[in-house]
């Protein structure tokens, strides 16, 4: 028999636990799995919870469909039936500028205009902006692929106007990123395969229009909505069908934070100092394990592993991470002078404001709020403000209230207004991420039944953070 132990109990934990049981059988193997997670709950940052009628996330509310493995692993746990796609009455995002919210022009999608006119008609750029925009397809293009800043990319093919005013916020507001710093190749490869193919991102992008039907992106703007999904009851019912699951075949201990992490002489590893709380059968939660898979933040990961493991822990520390606030807020429709038809609206740096984003969450999917009403979710702090993630609850709530007064003509008390602090939650793939990412797993590979999972290595999102874990227990399963 194997024993095998999962430290972390978030999306990649879980998923990491899954496959290692999945392949146990496959393989015929006797494999024993301990799943330690330092908190009170598995789901790591995924928590959905009730305020009255209000179904409300802390962090993430959807997720992409065309990284398959979210969805797989929802046919897996039978949950297919249940997944719901966005709204497709408001699939749109809005832009500020000059303290106005504009819809970004239909079919912009994150730096691209897949459509000429109502490019044209946008208020969000001027007309020197405009021009310089669709002079991207005239560009000379760089064919070396080699990596860049979003933030250089998109100046050099769009120009600055349509980098300040519509791909920072609009991408910022994904990564919470500095985007002179973020990694076009570790995010958004495929603009770099766009402009390596066709040598420009507008001529790519009318290429492919042509070649898929119109219905996928025709009237939508920002993010492609139409490729994301959710469930009823929230992300909480992946994470609660999927920790229900993982509970009967392996031994799930909470309130366990493990510490440090030792090679064995004889192989295997052992837990220091031995975390030692009983399970709910009164017994000990063993020491010593064949392999072990960490699925917590790289900087925890580091600090773990420092001492036997120090070039390895030494790396993991290069990865710098951002904070983010999320206030949750319902309120009446009546109350709010804005028709608020959009799935939220994006705040760019330059405009100067407190927060990023105003997450219209109700108008994605159904059963978020009462009829009548409305449930917000603003963000806070990010690799750009980070001084504001300082400010204690009370700050951060009139800070909010004023934001959405000014901007959207929000009056009126809420119906509850709730904080989510997510410190250090959001790793920040800075240019030259992948070679930090291959130096980490090569350095990894140097220590036998090891193997790493989380959101800091090839993606952020939910469907990134299963990939990770599956692809951490088919090493140790391998091994
Ligand atoms: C505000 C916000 C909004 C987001 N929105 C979206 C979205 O809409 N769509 C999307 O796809 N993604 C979104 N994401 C990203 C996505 O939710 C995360 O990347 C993903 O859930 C991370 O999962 P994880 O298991 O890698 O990490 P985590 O969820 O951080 O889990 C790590 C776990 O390890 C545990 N742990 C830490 N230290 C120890 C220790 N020493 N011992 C034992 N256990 C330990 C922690 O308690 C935690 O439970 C969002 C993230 C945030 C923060």
């Amino acid at each position: 028999m194997s024993r095998i132990a999962i430290i972390g109990g978030g999306i990649s934990g879980l998923s990491a636990a899954l496959r290692v049981h999945e392949l146990a059988a496959e393989q015929r193997r006797d494999v024993q799995i301990t799943l330690l997670e330092a908190s009170d709950r598995l789901g790591g940052v995924l928590r959905t919870e009730r305020s009255g009628e209000y179904l409300v996330e802390h962090a993430a509310d959807m997720w992409i469909t065309n990284k398959p493995e979210g969805v797989r692993l929802c046919e897996k746990l039978g949950l297919t039936e249940r997944l719901i796609p966005t709204n497709a009455q408001f699939r749109k995002s809005l832009v500020l500028r000059n303290g106005r919210a504009h819809p970004v022009p239909e079919g912009f999608q994150l730096m691209v205009p897949e459509q000429a006119w109502p490019m044209l008609r946008s208020p969000l750029l001027s007309w020197r902006g405009k021009l310089r925009l669709l002079a991207e397809a005239f560009v000379r293009s760089r064919r070396d692929g080699a990596d860049e800043s979003l933030a250089d990319f998109v100046r050099r093919r769009c120009g600055n106007e349509t980098f300040e005013r519509l791909v920072q916020p609009l991408v910022g507001g994904i990564y919470t990123a500095d985007p002179e710093k973020l990694s076009l190749l570790a995010t958004l490869p495929r603009f770099i395969e766009m402009e390596q193919q066709h040598g420009s991102l507008i001529r790519a992008a009318l290429r492919q229009s042509r070649d898929r039907s119109r219905g996928d992106t025709s009237g939508t703007s920002g993010a492609r909505y139409g490729l994301f999904v959710s469930l009823p009851n929230g992300i909480e019912e992946l994470v609660s069908v999927l920790s229900r699951r993982v509970t009967e075949f392996a031994d799930v201990r909470c309130g366990v934070s493990v510490r440090a992490l030792r090679p064995n002489p004889n192989g295997g590893w052992a837990l220091l100092p031995v975390p030692s709380p009983m399970n709910a059968d009164g017994q000990e939660c063993p020491s010593f394990f064949d392999a072990v898979i960490l699925a917590v933040p790289s900087f925890v990961a580091a600090s773990v592993l420092a001492g036997e493991c120090s070039a390895l822990s030494a790396e993991l520390n290069r990865i710098e991470y951002a904070s983010t606030i999320v206030v949750a807020s319902g309120h009446k429709l009546a109350d709010i002078n804005h028709p608020l038809d959009a799935f939220g609206l994006v705040i760019p740096h330059i405009e100067r404001r407190k927060i990023l984003a105003v997450s219209f969450t109700s108008r994605k999917f159904p059963g978020r709020a009462p009829d009548g009403h409305i449930l917000l979710r603003t963000f806070i702090g990010g690799a750009l403000q980070p001084e504001l993630c300082d400010l204690d609850d009370t700050a951060i709530m009139e800070l909010v209230r004023r934001e959405l007064s000014e901007l959207l003509g929000v009056r009126g008390k809420p119906d509850f207004v709730n904080v989510y602090r997510h410190t250090r939650a959001m790793p920040q793939y800075h240019v030259g991420h992948l070679d930090l990412v291959a130096r980490i797993q090569a350095a990894a590979e140097q220590s036998s039944g090891l193997a790493l999972a989380g959101n800091f290595l090839t993606g952020v999102g939910i469907p990134d953070s299963i990939a990770s874990g599956e692809s951490a227990a088919e090493k140790v399963m391998k091994g």
